[in-house]
């Protein structure tokens, strides 16, 4: 069984700055100052980390468990609003293909998808209504579970172990999301990663991060399915099935595509072939 993770922002959906203007009314209120959220970077980061950054920022101290209670509980009673007026203003989109690969996905006995996301539960769940995506999740992990990302991800995959009462190893886990930070949590979980470079991630950090696969979004679902060893790869090779590499560079290339790619981009393999 192939355990998927998505990240939410900038993987499954863009919602238009709705959590980031919901975040900025909760410290308005609780702090008196306005915009806090053009004061850090917010992307990647868990709702937790953020809230916590966004209170040091506005009033020089750490909050107490009970103001990131409070703050939490603003947010979540501004959010839907803040997402209809997204929705209302045409700034809130499906990433390109996603649909098709969730759909695909679904009717697969061999995976279960599950949210991997630094979002509050509530949150998440009220980002992803316009979407119509939560029918395909029946588990995850959030950022009410933890601050660190890596344990949100750790959290998912426990629960999905209950659901299906099997054990899942962290090669069975597969990790997508938009930035650096998806990327690196999946690698201290010891879980397969990839990302979209269409979301919110800064390009350079990605691809520092060295995930299995970079895509732009998920319009050719050719390589995600091969990532996911669902297929083969158009060329022969799937992941680790390559022994000893001659060179460290052939190492490095291997083991982070799992692909036998060459210079050229993977080629795209036909619907018929996907449907096999
Ligand atoms: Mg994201």
């Amino acid at each position: 069984m192939k355990i998927v993770l998505f990240d939410i922002d900038g993987t499954l959906i863009k919602a238009g700055g709705a959590g980031l203007r919901g975040l900025n009314l909760a410290v308005k209120d609780m702090c008196g100052v306005d915009d806090i959220c053009s004061k850090f970077p917010l992307q990647g980061a868990t709702d937790k980390e953020n809230f916590r950054t966004a209170h040091i920022r506005a009033s020089g101290r750490k909050p107490t468990a009970r103001q990131v209670r409070e703050m939490e509980r603003r947010y979540v009673k501004y959010l839907p609003k803040e997402v209809e007026k997204s929705v209302r203003s045409k700034n809130y989109f499906k990433m390109k293909g996603v649909e098709k690969l969730l759909n695909a996905l679904s009717k697969r006995k061999d995976v279960m998808i599950g949210l991997g996301t630094g979002n509050l539960k509530e949150g998440a769940f009220i980002k992803l209504k316009p979407s119509g995506f939560m029918k395909y999740f029946a588990f995850g992990g959030y950022g009410c579970d933890s601050r660190i990302r890596s344990r949100v991800l750790m959290k998912a995959v426990g629960r999905a172990r209950k659901l299906l009462k099997i054990g899942i190893s962290p090669g069975d886990v597969y990790v997508i999301g938009d930035t650096h930070k998806d990327i690196e949590a999946a690698k201290d979980a010891g879980y397969h990663s990839a990302a979209v470079t269409g979301g919110f991630g800064d390009a350079g950090l990605l691809q520092r991060s060295g995930p299995e696969l970079l895509a732009k979004d998920f319009s050719d679902l050719a390589p995600w399915f091969v990532w996911l060893g669902l297929v083969k790869d158009p060329k022969g090779i799937t992941r680790g099935t390559y022994i000893c590499p001659d060179s460290p560079i052939e190492h490095a290339h291997y083991g982070r595509t799992g692909l036998n790619r060459g210079q050229r981009p993977i080629s795209p393999i036909s619907d018929t072939k996907l449907r096999k």
